[in-house]
Formats: structure tokens, C-alpha cells, sequence
């Protein structure tokens, strides 16, 4: 793939893409303590609308908190300095925030200079080919209970969005994707169904629409407007804990995020979930949610797809 014409914003600055990089022996980099978050940019008119921005920068910030990094920028600088990032990134699709610590360790203790922030905004085709691009979520979900539970809340919080708990969704989503499914379904500590492993996960069951809690699972920015659609359009909500046995009641699944906005799920290990997937209620919400995002919903459009300024 050729350069990537793309600028990054840095501590403050914009730097080209390839001058961005650290040291093989950062502390983040050997200890995971890298925390990011992701949030989509749709173009109106020329204009970049950020979804949820102010909620992704919310979310950025807890994780921050939660990993103990104090950082220099406060939400309202980090949005200025998203505007700024996208002003120099014509037509990116993704903002990709992260702060990270740069300086070297010999402890496990991140050395004592405030951690970097770098803002990346760019498109899909700028990192993936072409033919890559085309199979992405070119079918519906097809999901493998995952071996390893989701990490416990007790030992991670299902809140901060740290590459060091990404590890283990990666190593699972790897053996789910070397038996020909798509991604993972996590169970939590009780046998109960959380998530993917970047996605939150929705059922229908006796008639009602399902989510775990976010006291297990993230507080997932896509997860949360859906709900405000659920409701709006009168579906009836449970957000408690999914026992593993509704799974074999359920008539639709799908799951929500940043990358697949509402993807439905085919078939859950060896149990295929009803044809036509996705099934009404799920094709319903997938269809709001990109009305939202084009900037057409008068109600939920303006309350969602903020201005980066
Ligand atoms: N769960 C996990 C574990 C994730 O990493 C993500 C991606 N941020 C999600 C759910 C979906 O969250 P969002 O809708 O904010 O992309």
C-alpha cells in the first residue's frame, strides 16, 4: 500500500503519519497500558459529523482515569483538537484517539512524564485493501462461544479501553476465525452472554429485546443510542444478564459498534438462528441507525452526529 498522506495530531501538534511512531522499548508498548477510543465521522455537506463525539471523549477520558494516566487535555481541548484533526484529514471515516506512555520503563510503573495523546483521523482504504475491505461484515455474524470467559470485571473493568485487554479477545477471535466464524461471543464469570470482542450484543427473546448490563460489559457508545431507538420506536428493553439458555429461544441477535453499526447474527455456535437474517426488529434498527447517521433522523441526527468544535 503506498504512503498514507494522513496527519496525525501529536501532544499538540500535526505531524505526517509515518513520523508518528515510538520506541520499541515505550512503556506502553511492553506493558499494554495504552488506552484509545473510536468513533466514526460521517461528511455532511463538506462538514464532518463525529457520532457521539462528546461520549466518545467522555468514555476516552474514564479510561484514562481508570488506568491512572492524568492527562494535559481536558474534553473540551480534546474535541477542539479533533475539529483540527479532522480539518486536516478531508474524508476520514475514523477518529482514533489514544493516550499511551512513550518514555522507557525498567519498572512496571510507566516512567513519571504525563502520557502523549495522538489523534489519527482517516478512511478504511487508507490501512485495509480493497478486497479485504469487500469481506468485512459481507455476511451476517456468525458467532463461537468463546473458550476463555470475558476477563472479570474484578480483575479488568469492562469500562476502560486498554490494548493490554485486548489481548485476549484477539487471541480468541483468532481460533473463532481459523473454524470459519466471524468473531466471538464472551460469557461472563457466571456463564451468562456479555460480548463480542469489540461489540456489545443484543438478543430477541420471548418477544423482548435483550442486553447485558454495563457492569459487565462496556458502556458501548453504539449500544447506547440503539437503546434510545429501541425505545423510540416502542420495542421493549431488558438490560439484565442473559442466561446462555435464551440463546436457544431466540428469534434475531445482532451486534452494535463503531466499525458494523448493527450486524445480524446468523448462527451462535452450532445453534442457526431463524431465517431471514437479519429478522425484522434487528433490520428496523440497522435502518434507523443509518438514517441517523446520513444526517436524516430530525430528532435523534442532530442530538447524535455532533460538530467536532
Ligand atoms: N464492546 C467492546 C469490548 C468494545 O471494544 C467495543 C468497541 N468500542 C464495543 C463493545 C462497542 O462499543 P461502541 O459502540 O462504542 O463502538
Amino acid at each position: 500500500m503506498s504512503a498514507i498522506e494522513r496527519e496525525i495530531w501529536l501532544d499538540g501538534s500535526l505531524v505526517p503519519w509515518e513520523a508518528c511512531s515510538v520506541h520499541v522499548l515505550s512503556q506502553s508498548l511492553q506493558r499494554g497500558s495504552l488506552v484509545f477510543d473510536v468513533m466514526p465521522c460521517v461528511w455532511h455537506d463538506e462538514h464532518p459529523r463525529v457520532f457521539g463525539l462528546r461520549e466518545h471523549v467522555d468514555r476516552f477520558l474514564r479510561s484514562a482515569d481508570l488506568n491512572g494516566m492524568s492527562l494535559e487535555h481536558d474534553r473540551d481541548a480534546l474535541v477542539a483538537a479533533i475539529g483540527r484533526t479532522l480539518a486536516a484529514n478531508p474524508g476520514a471515516e475514523l477518529v482514533k484517539i489514544s493516550a499511551y506512555h512513550a518514555g522507557i520503563s525498567l519498572d512496571v510503573l510507566p516512567p513519571t512524564a504525563r502520557p502523549s495523546v495522538a489523534i489519527a483521523a482517516f478512511a478504511a482504504a487508507d490501512i485495509v485493501a480493497p478486497e479485504t475491505l469487500a469481506r468485512f461484515h459481507s455476511r451476517p455474524a456468525r458467532l463461537q462461544i468463546a473458550e476463555p470467559i470475558k476477563m472479570p470485571a474484578t480483575v479488568l473493568s469492562p469500562q476502560v479501553k486498554i490494548a493490554a485487554g485486548y489481548t485476549h479477545a484477539a487471541v480468541a477471535k483468532q481460533r473463532a476465525r481459523e473454524s470459519d466464524f466471524d468473531d466471538v461471543l464472551f460469557l461472563d464469570e457466571r456463564g451468562r452472554v456479555a460480548e463480542s470482542s469489540t461489540q456489545s450484543f443484543f438478543l430477541v427473546a420471548e418477544g423482548l429485546l435483550r442486553t447485558a448490563p454495563t457492569d459487565t460489559v462496556l458502556d458501548g457508545i453504539t449500544r447506547r443510542c440503539v437503546i434510545e431507538l429501541i425505545l423510540d420506536e416502542g420495542m421493549g428493553l431488558k438490560e439484565a444478564p442473559i442466561p446462555r439458555e435464551l440463546l436457544d429461544g431466540a428469534s434475531e441477535a445482532f451486534l452494535t459498534g463503531t466499525s458494523t453499526n448493527v450486524w445480524g447474527v446468523s448462527r451462535i455456535d452450532t445453534l442457526e438462528l431463524p431465517e431471514p437474517v437479519p429478522g425484522p426488529l434487528t433490520a428496523r434498527l440497522a435502518e434507523r441507525l443509518q438514517r441517523l447517521l446520513d444526517g436524516d433522523d430530525p430528532v435523534f441526527s442532530p442530538r447524535w452526529m455532533q460538530e467536532p468544535r
